[in-house]
């Protein structure tokens, strides 16, 4: 499995345009721009439909499935839809999304779009991914449930996409045990908590995961969803727990 991120950061993104702090002022100086998260799977799978995802570039055009966690606009920006439509030659997709994001997008879909609402629990097959379903700790019905997803590729590969969440619930948890993924994408915002996770919940998360099985000695950990107040020495931080948070661009080449 082939996961190229497009953004690695928060809904504002680091640095965040508006902001004179030396968190931001680092990220321009050190040119380290996340911009919101989001990812390309196997040029197949798009996880997440921000308007940076989107932007970013890359070739969107073989991407069978979208699958978007929740509503807030840095994870489904309506007007991707919009600019979808304007395309030609598009085929066939699947938009795989909570109630809420399934309801937002329905006026903006064009008869190319199948549309396959998910709740926590649920397990679904698409475009030859087996995708599970686990609740995030996030926001509730009026842009979700929010959720998180569960994925794995026809190549076997497994990954847990955990934006937006802060610390797991006991269901999610009983989702995840004993699952041994290859790669484990944890928010680490660090801000707006409880609904976000922060340098004190993410590793105890991540310990967490571990003793239920979920992230093994095999497992890369990773961070994503970074904001601007995360410190600049983040990459020594994470390296120091075993993990790291990739940029945007990189390619991370996951059960290999
Ligand atoms: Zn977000
Ligand atoms: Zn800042
Ligand atoms: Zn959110």
């Amino acid at each position: 499995m082939r996961v190229r991120m497009l953004g690695t950061g928060s809904s504002d993104g680091w640095p965040n345009p508006w902001c004179g702090c030396a968190s931001c002022a680092w990220a321009r100086s050190a040119g380290v721009l996340r911009r919101q998260t989001s990812a390309l799977v196997d040029g197949r799978v798009l996880l997440e439909l921000g308007h940076d995802g989107v932007r970013a570039a890359v070739d969107l055009t073989r991407v069978e499935a979208v699958l978007v966690t929740h509503a807030h606009a840095d994870h489904h920006a309506l007007p991707a839809w919009m600019w979808r439509g304007w395309a030609r030659g598009t085929r066939p997709l699947t938009l795989v999304g909570p109630p809420a994001v399934v309801a937002a997008a329905r006026a903006e879909l064009d008869p190319t779009v199948t549309t396959l609402e998910v709740r926590a629990g649920d397990r679904v097959e698409v475009a030859g991914y087996d995708v599970r379903v686990v609740p995030a700790t996030h926001a509730e019905a009026d842009v979700g449930p929010a959720v998180l997803y569960d994925l794995t590729g026809p190549d076997g590969a497994r990954l847990l996409w955990a934006t937006d969440t802060g610390v797991l619930g006991e269901q999610a948890l009983s989702l995840v045990e004993g699952r041994a993924y290859d790669a484990v994408l944890l928010d680490l915002t660090s801000a707006h908590q409880p609904v976000h996770h922060d340098l004190d919940t993410w590793p105890r998360q991540v310990e967490v995961l571990r003793a239920v099985g979920a992230v093994v000695a095999a497992t890369a950990v990773h961070a994503i969803h970074l904001g601007h107040d995360n410190p600049p020495d983040i990459d020594d931080l994470l390296d120091g727990w075993g993990a790291s948070a990739p940029r945007d661009g990189d390619v991370l080449e996951v059960g290999r």
